[in-house]
C-alpha cells in the first residue's frame, strides 16, 4: 500500500524526535548561511550553502579500496539502532538523512548491498515521487557524480522549493520538455547541458549503462538529466590557496552549491562557481549567429535540411568579386536594420567551424595542423561568446594627454589597441572581417576530418576557455597578450621560443613554398621575408606617414625610440621625436599602423637612422600571441601531432573535451 505525503511527513517527525543526532543537525540546518549568486548571462540564479556537517560527504573517499575498508553506512546491519525505515518501494526502504542539505531530506536505500546504477533504481524513483507528490523531488547521483556510497544503491528525496534550478524549471515549465528527442530537449540554463523530459514517456534513462555519469531528478511530470564530465573539479584536489572543498552532486548541479568550509562560502565568486559546475557538467554545443548578407531584399529558398541564399556577393573588393547562390545548414532569420534586412544564419558551432576551416585553410595543409587550428578556432569562438555574456568592456582605449599648446616639447601619448568590433545583431559576420564563411558550398574532406576528430575539444585555463589568439609568424618568439590588448594579466599565455628542444632553427624560419602555399591565403611565393625583414624610409616619407596616420604633425621625424618591449621583442611603446613635437604611441598594432601605408609586418623591429634614412629591421608577421601558424604547419609537417603543437604554443593551457 503506497504512503501519502502526510504519512511520510509523520515518519520524518517521529524519527527526529527519537534520534538526537538527526534532531541536532536539522536544527543546525535552520541556522546555515545561504548566499544567492547571479551569473552573468543566465536567468537562473544559484545559491551557496555553508554546511559544515556535510564535510563527511564532500570529502568522502570513494575509491574502491577505501570503500571496501569501511563498513557500509547504508546497509541495515551497520545502521544505528535508532534509525528507522519505511518500506517505500519494492526492494527499497526510506531513511531520514541525518546529515541534511534540505530541510526534509531522505535517503532511499536498496535492501541489498549492490552497486549504484540508474537502471537499478529507476522504478523505485518513479514509485517514490508518485507517493511524495508535487512538493518533493527525487534524485540520483551517478556512482562518479556525487554519490558518497557508490557501492550501495540509493536515491534521495526532499522538497524542491529550496533548489534554484528546479524552481526555475517549474516556474518556466512551458519552455521545457517540448520535443521528443534528447537533442530537442537539451538546454543550458546554467551554462552546462541538461535534458528535461516528460518522465512518463522517457526512455532516455536506459541509455545510461552501469557506469552512468549523470545526475537525475524526478519532479512533477518531469525527469531532468544532468550528464557529467567529472566527479570533482580540479580545485578540489589543489594543495594551495586555490583549493575549494566542493564536490558537486545533484543538488550542487541544480544550483545549490554546498560549501562545508566557511572560507569557500565567503570567497566563492560567481564566475568561479560557474566554472566549477561547468567543469563537472558537460557543455552544450553553442549555436553561432552569423550575419551573412544585408540588402533591401533577401532572396532565399528553404529546403528540407538546408536553405539557399541567391546572389550572394563573394570576394568583396577582390578582382574576382562575383555573385553566387550559397547553401546553408541551420536556420535562417531575417532581421531588419534600418531600411535594409540582414540574413542571419543560426548554426551549430561544429558545422560553422567545418565551413570556416574549409574556406580559410587549404585542403592540402597537414592534417595535424588543421586539427590544431580547429581547436584554436573553436576555443577563440567560444571565448568570444563568453565575452558577450559579461558586461560590456572597453576594448578600444584611447588615452591622449596633451600638456601645453603651441609648444615643440609637448608630449602626446596615444595608447590604442584594437579588438574585433562586436557585431550587435549577430556573433560573427561571414566575410574576412571575422572569418570567411560560405555555408556548405566549399566544405573540404580535410576540414571535415579535422573538425570531426577534435569535436568539443578546446584549450582551457583556470576553468575558462582560452581566448586562443594566433598570428601568421611569431618571428622566433611568441608575445604576451598584454603587449597587444588590455593590460589585465593573462596567465594563460606565455612567451615561447618557437624552436625544437635542441634550439636549432626556429620552426617558422622556413622557405618551404609548397607548405606555405597550403596555409596562407593567396600566398605570394616571392614573399619570403616574414620571419626577418627590413624596411627603409626617408625621413620625409616617415614624417608624412606619421602625420597621415596619427593626425598629428610632428614636423620632420628625427628619432624613433622604443620605450617598452613585450616578451618577444615587440615594441608596445614607441617615442617618435620630430622637429615640431614628440609623440609616444602604443600598443603593438597602433605602432604598425602608424609606420606603414598599410601595416608593418610586426612591431618587433630595431630602428636606426643614417643620412636621412630610417631603417627598421624586424622579425615576424602579426601580433605573435598564441599559435604561430607557419611554425605550427612546419611542426605538423615534421610529424608533431596536434596535441604536441598546442602544448608548444599554449604550454599553460590544457586540452579538454567540453561537449560530446
Ligand atoms: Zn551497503
Ligand atoms: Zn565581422
Ligand atoms: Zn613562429
Amino acid at each position: 500500500m503506497p504512503f501519502t505525503p502526510s504519512s511520510i511527513r509523520h515518519f520524518f517527525e517521529s524519527q527526529i524526535e527519537t534520534w538526537p543526532l538527526a534532531k541536532e543537525n536539522y536544527a543546525a540546518l535552520t541556522q546555515v548561511q545561504i548566499r544567492e549568486i547571479h551569473l552573468n548571462g543566465f536567468d537562473c540564479p544559484i545559491c551557496i550553502q555553508h554546511n559544515p556537517a556535510r564535510i563527511r560527504s564532500t570529502a568522502a573517499k570513494v575509491d574502491a579500496a577505501s570503500l571496501s575498508e569501511r563498513p557500509c553506512f547504508l546497509c541495515a546491519t551497520n545502521r544505528p539502532e535508532v534509525q528507522v525505515s519505511l518500506p517505500i518501494a519494492d526492494g527499497f526502504e526510506m531513511l531520514v538523512n541525518p546529515y541534511p542539505i534540505l530541510h526534509e531530506h531522505y535517503t532511499i536505500v536498496s535492501t541489498q548491498h549492490q552497486p549504484q546504477t540508474l537502471k537499478g533504481c529507476w522504478d523505485a524513483m518513479n514509485s517514490v515521487i508518485d507517493q511524495l507528490g508535487d512538493d518533493y523531488m527525487v534524485f540520483y547521483n551517478g556512482p562518479h557524480c556525487g554519490a558518497s556510497a557508490p557501492d550501495h544503491l540509493h536515491i534521495q528525496a526532499g522538497r524542491w522549493t529550496e533548489v534554484p534550478l528546479i524552481k526555475y524549471i517549474l516556474t518556466n515549465r512551458e519552455k521545457f520538455a517540448k520535443g521528443s528527442s534528447w537533442q530537442e530537449n537539451s538546454c543550458a540554463p546554467l551554462g552546462y547541458a541538461i535534458c528535461v523530459e516528460n518522465r512518463n514517456n522517457s526512455n532516455f534513462y536506459s541509455q545510461f549503462g552501469d557506469n552512468d555519469d549523470v545526475n537525475v531528478v524526478l519532479v512533477h511530470d518531469l525527469v531532468i538529466f544532468i550528464p557529467r564530465r567529472k566527479h570533482r573539479p580540479d580545485c578540489f584536489f589543489a594543495t594551495n590557496d586555490q583549493r575549494r572543498l566542493i564536490s558537486p552532486g545533484t543538488l550542487d548541479m541544480c544550483g545549490m552549491i554546498i560549501a562545508p568550509d566557511k572560507e569557500d562560502f565567503d570567497n566563492l565568486g560567481a564566475e568561479e562557481a560557474l566554472s566549477i559546475l561547468r567543469e563537472c557538467g558537460k557543455w552544450q554545443q553553442p549555436t553561432i549567429h552569423v550575419g551573412i548578407v544585408k540588402g533591401k531584399q533577401i532572396d532565399s529558398t528553404q529546403h528540407k535540411d538546408y536553405f539557399t541564399l541567391r546572389n550572394v556577393t563573394i570576394g568583396v573588393n577582390f578582382h574576382w568579386q562575383q555573385l553566387e547562390d550559397q547553401h546553408f545548414k541551420g536556420k535562417l532569420r531575417i532581421v531588419p536594420e534600418g531600411n535594409e534586412k540582414w540574413a542571419i544564419n543560426d548554426i551549430l558551432l561544429e558545422d560553422y567551424l567545418t565551413s570556416v576551416v574549409s574556406s580559410e585553410m587549404n585542403a592540402h595543409a597537414p592534417l595535424e595542423f588543421l586539427k590544431a587550428h580547429a581547436i584554436v578556432s573553436r576555443s577563440w569562438l567560444i571565448a568570444q561568446l563568453e565575452r558577450k555574456r559579461m558586461p560590456p568592456q572597453i576594448t578600444t582605449k584611447i588615452e591622449e594627454n596633451t600638456s601645453g599648446e603651441n609648444s615643440t616639447s609637448d608630449n602626446t601619448t596615444i595608447i590604442r589597441y584594437y579588438d574585433r568590433d562586436d557585431h550587435t545583431l549577430f556573433d560573427v559576420c561571414a566575410d574576412d572581417h571575422c572569418q570567411r564563411y560560405q555555408g556548405m558550398s566549399r566544405i573540404t574532406e580535410a576540414a571535415s576530418t579535422a573538425v570531426r576528430d577534435t569535436r568539443g575539444k578546446v584549450l582551457m585555463f583556470g576553468g575558462k576557455v582560452v581566448d586562443a589568439r594566433f598570428s601568421k609568424c611569431c618571428g622566433g618568439k611568441s608575445e604576451l597578450y598584454e603587449t597587444c590588448w588590455d593590460d589585465n594579466p593573462h596567465p594563460e599565455f606565455s612567451s615561447v621560443a618557437d624552436c625544437p628542444e635542441d634550439a636549432s632553427v626556429d620552426f617558422c624560419d622556413t622557405h618551404d613554398d609548397a607548405l606555405l602555399s597550403t596555409i596562407l591565403n593567396s600566398y605570394d611565393v616571392s614573399t619570403h621575408d616574414f620571419y626577418s625583414w627590413k624596411v627603409n624610409y626617408s625621413a620625409e616619407e616617415i614624417s608624412r606617414l606619421v602625420k597621415e596616420k596619427s593626425g598629428i604633425d610632428v614636423g620632420t621625424v628625427t628619432a624613433l625610440t622604443p620605450l617598452r618591449r613585450g616578451a618577444s621583442g615587440r615594441i608596445c611603446l614607441l617615442r617618435i621625436e620630430g622637429t615640431r613635437r614628440t609623440i609616444t604611441v602604443g600598443k603593438e598594432l597602433e605602432i604598425r599602423r602608424l609606420l606603414s601605408p598599410t601595416h608593418l609586418y610586426s612591431s618587433w623591429f630595431y630602428p636606426s637612422y643614417a643620412e636621412g634614412f630610417f631603417t627598421l629591421e624586424g622579425r615576424g608577421w602579426g601580433h605573435g600571441v598564441g599559435m604561430c601558424q607557419i611554425g605550427a604547419a612546419v611542426m605538423a609537417s615534421r610529424g608533431y601531432n596536434c596535441a604536441q603543437i598546442l602544448a608548444h604554443y599554449y604550454p599553460n593551457a590544457r586540452l579538454e573535451c567540453i561537449y560530446d
